[in-house]
């Protein structure tokens, strides 16, 4: 496992009061030759199987689409979070999400792929009776059948539990649901579906709903981007769904779908880092070709400092993801379980919750700038159909939109943190103390140790960001008690701060490891020469 050297596993949000050691941080650096090998398989797939066939997907080809979801699966793409007893490869998580940054240059069968492996497959995984998961999970994972999830509704997205989709109980323990869905990815072509619905009035449920028992598709959006992803409304009438397909159990859909929106949102910040690298590139190759003043535009200053800037967002949000991914993996390693029980991973989902929250915040955003940018280098070119930059930037608006929406996931972030800490799962309530105190004591001057080496300013520079979002973390909770629920201002500026400590946090570790291996391997390499002086002479 590449994460067994993994010193230290901080809980969720732990490094908001925690120094973390470099050694400690999984990096893209770090991955193995089996990490290496499924990605160049991913990307080989994207580049030569999906993106020559993105305008095709684009006249709405859902043919096509399940071809290709069909092709994936031959390679092993879909299998990567399902043990190996159902069929699956059983890898681990920066597999995930190696899979989902390469899957990103094709964001319309990105989100095709996502809904089927992310949304389908992996509630299947974490949640489903071993009935269900041998009736359905060999099907969806050779790409037979094509899974969706339906949560949203008209009136419900953002409140998904208000969901008014409804589930009768029938004397012989089945269901009748009536309601329709909105949005849902694959919906016009997929086969089976993950839904929420209430049962017997309130108790909020997930149920697998097959086509063939009479699921109807609406038209399709006409969308801003993602032309080449199916997005419908779901209509049942009287669908008749049986008493075994409850997913987890009646009254528990909460569970099923926020675990796994947990997940999806980590899994939504790799391809938005994946994305972005991609445009990086075009930017980068468009840059250093066109040319304008006689010499090519990537010569002037201008344009340099808008590719450094995309690529230091980009590094910082590659960073915190792979730290996260590496959390993950630590924590499903350090828990006793069985390979082919999902309940490790559910539980390290939801205990890096906050950190999927920011990967899918942080990513969706550093995206959207980096894609702005690569227009702009484009000039005339970045605003017409010719070159995809202009693709990009509406394939990607939606980022910040599902998943729940960033203004949610901001939220979320200070409230599951304030939650774990009244809780008491995380001492930020004493740390916040101790910062008082200590502003309130006599000023102490900051430590000249030799902290992160080269990288000590930016080291020393986050422990003051640390000491910021405690006190605001603090300051707020005094102020506001119970109420700071309400406000939403506060808390918006709160999840910035927080998102602000990881992502730098992540990235200077990161960099500071990257230099100290990289001084280690110069003075090995400095030292080869003379060995090789040595064995010269002897000759
Ligand atoms: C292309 C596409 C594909 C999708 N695929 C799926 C899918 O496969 N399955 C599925 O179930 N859904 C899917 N969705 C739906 C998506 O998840 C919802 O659109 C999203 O959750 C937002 O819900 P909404 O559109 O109802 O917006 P609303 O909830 O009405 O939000 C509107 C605005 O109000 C803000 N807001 C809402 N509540 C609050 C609050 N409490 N505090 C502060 N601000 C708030 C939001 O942040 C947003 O800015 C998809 C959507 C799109 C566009």
């Amino acid at each position: 496992m590449p994460t067994s050297t993994e010193t230290t596993i901080l809980r969720g949000g732990e490094w908001l009061i925690q120094p973390s050691e470099a050694d400690s941080v999984f990096t893209p650096e770090r991955l193995t030759e089996e990490h290496r090998l499924i990605a160049r398989t991913a990307q080989d797939f994207v580049d030569h199987e999906v993106l020559p066939k993105l305008d095709q997907l684009e006249t709405k080809d859902w043919a096509l689409a399940r071809e290709l979801v069909k092709l994936g699966a031959g390679l092993g793409l879909l299998g990567v979070d399902v043990p190996e007893a159902y069929g699956g490869l059983g890898l681990d998580k920066v597999t995930s999400l190696v899979v989902s940054e390469r899957l990103a240059r094709a964001a319309s069968f990105g989100a095709t792929f996502g809904a089927h492996a992310n949304l389908t497959i992996v509630p299947l995984v974490l949640f489903g009776s071993e009935a269900q998961k041998q009736k359905y999970l060999p099907r969806l994972l050779s790409g037979e059948i094509i899974g969706a999830y339906g949560l949203s509704e008209t009136g419900s997205g953002s409140d998904a539990l208000g969901a008014r989709t409804k589930a009768a109980r029938q004397a012989d323990g089945s269901f009748l649901l009536n309601g329709e869905k909105m949005w849902i990815t694959n919906g016009g072509f997929a086969d089976l579906f993950v839904i929420f619905c209430k049962v017997d009035g309130d108790q909020f449920t997930a149920l697998l709903v097959e086509r063939g028992w009479g699921v109807k598709s609406g038209k399709e959006e006409h969308k801003m981007g993602l032309h080449g992803s199916s997005t419908t409304a779901l209509i049942f009438q009287d669908v008749k769904v049986p008493a075994e397909n409850v997913l987890s159990e009646v009254g528990k859909g909460h569970k099923v779908a926020f675990n796994v929106l947990n997940f999806a949102r980590f899994k939504l910040g790799a391809m938005c880092g994946g994305g972005a690298i991609g445009a990086i590139a075009e930017s980068a190759k468009y840059a250093a070709t066109r040319r304008q003043f006689g010499q090519p535009i990537g010569s002037f200053g201008a344009i340099k400092h808008k590719i450094g800037e995309m690529v230091v967002r980009t590094y910082a949000i590659e960073s915190l993801l792979y730290r996260t991914a590496g959390l993950v993996d630590a924590r499903i390693a350090a828990t006793p379980h069985d390979a082919n029980d999902g309940s490790a991973a559910l539980a390290a989902f939801e205990e890096y919750a906050v950190e999927a929250s920011i990967a899918k915040v942080a990513g969706s955003e550093a995206l959207d700038f980096v894609l702005d940018e690569n227009v702009q280098i484009h000039g005339g070119n970045g605003y017409v159909h010719d070159y995809p930059a202009e693709r990009h930037v509406r394939d990607a608006r939606v980022n910040r939109i599902f998943e729940g929406t960033n203004e949610i996931n901001r939220l979320l972030i200070p409230g599951m943190l304030i939650r774990r800490a009244l809780k008491g799962d995380l001492p930020l309530i004493p740390a916040a103390k101790a910062l008082q105190d200590e502003l309130l004591g006599p000023p102490s001057m900051p430590s000249d140790g030799d902290a992160g080496g080269a990288l000590g300013d930016e080291l020393r520079a986050i422990a003051s960001f640390k000491k910021t979002s405690l006190m605001v973390l603090g300051l707020a909770m005094q102020t506001f008690g119970t109420k700071l629920t309400d406000e939403q201002e506060v808390l918006m500026h709160m999840a910035d701060i927080a998102i602000d400590v990881f992502s730098a946090e992540s990235a200077v570790l990161r960099a500071g490891r990257i230099h100290r291996e990289g001084a280690a391997g110069r003075a090995t390499r400095r030292r080869r020469p003379r060995v090789r002086e040595r064995r010269g002479d002897a000759d």
